[in-house]
């Protein structure tokens, strides 16, 4: 077996999902744990080598087994310079040359990716972006992340930082985002987004569900902005079609731009179903130029929480020439 295993790990900012799979994309033994608390970057590079290691020993395998590690992680991943400039999550792990020192520990070659461009690979090559060459991938949950195949292959951009949709300018001189920037799409349409708009029209007095919930010291999410929405609450409604309309109004910008063949949406937000994507739809349908828009596909995504990893080993075939 010796050289014919590939490990994959999602690194986020609370769970760490590690594979490890044979050259058919098979997965063999996997493990998910919570990500080491500790301030010290090192603790965080040891957890994820021994997972693999322990993971190779599940599987009566050795060290030497191994022929390569992908790992894909929350933040701003500079492909060139091969150092995390900037994960909010994990502001442990800034400035690391991840790809060396990982690839220390296991003695092996070591690919690292931004994680929203690893799903957006995972759900080309395995899941709902089968068969098609254009693509753009797009995470609603906590935060926006969103990935773009195009004519086949993973586009960083120069520097590995391109797709950011969630960081596309919505509301100039909006609310302050995670990036330092005001008005990005992801202070109106994340999860976190919805959830902070209820709980503000609940401190206004608004009529609605949801204070209900907050009076029982219940946490608002953007799961019971939805549900309350289905009962027909108007405050959860008038926040679900804001959140809907500028997630729209970037995606049609998007088609303008790279005139894909489908989108696929994924994250905790489209778990949400149809009241989720048949308003989207309309929007795609209504306000892109007709042309793009007409053959665009809007599809859920269908690989969960395995699209990272998936695209991690698609990356490293490629990586290391092993693709058919
Ligand atoms: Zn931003």
């Amino acid at each position: 077996m010796q050289g014919k295993l590939l490990a994959a790990v999602d690194v986020g900012g609370t769970k760490i999902y590690t594979v490890i799979a044979d050259q058919n994309n098979n997965i063999l033994a996997k493990k998910r744990f919570r990500t080491p608390a500790a301030a010290d970057p090192q603790s965080i590079i040891t957890e994820i080598a021994s997972s693999v290691l322990e993971l190779l020993k599940n599987v009566k395998a050795e060290p030497e087994d191994l022929s390569a590690a992908g790992i894909c992680v929350a933040g701003y991943y500079d492909w060139q310079r091969k150092i995390l400039c900037n994960s909010p999550n994990l502001p442990q792990l800034n400035n690391l040359p991840l790809e060396e020192v990982i690839a220390k520990e296991l003695g092996v070659p070591v690919l690292v990716e931004n994680d929203a461009n690893a799903a957006a690979v995972g759900e080309t090559r395995f899941g709902a972006g089968k068969g098609f060459r254009d693509v753009i991938f797009v995470t609603v949950s906590t935060g926006i992340g969103s990935g773009l195949v195009l004519d086949g292959r993973l586009y960083r951009g120069s520097h590995g930082f391109s797709g950011e949709i969630g960081h596309m300018t919505v509301q100039p001189g909006g609310l302050l985002c995670g990036c330092g920037r005001h008005g990005c799409l992801e202070t109106v349409s994340s999860g976190k987004a919805m959830a902070r708009s209820a709980r503000e029209a609940i401190k206004r007095g608004e009529k609605t569900v949801l204070a209900k919930a907050a009076d029982r010291g219940g946490r608002i999410t953007a799961a019971e902005v939805f549900a309350a929405a289905a009962e027909g609450d108007q405050v959860a409604a008038g926040i679900l079609d804001d959140a809907i309309k500028y997630l729209g109004l970037c995606l049609v910008n998007t088609i303008n731009l790279l005139n894909p063949a489908v989108i696929i949406v994924g994250g905790g937000v489209a778990e949400a179903g149809e009241v989720f994507f048949l308003p989207l739809q309309a929007i795609l349908a209504s306000d892109a130029m007709a042309c793009t828009s007409d053959p665009v596909l809007l599809k859920k995504a269908e690989l969960g929480a395995e699209a990272g990893v998936f695209g991690m080993l698609y990356l490293l075939k490629e990586h290391l020439r092993l693709c058919d």
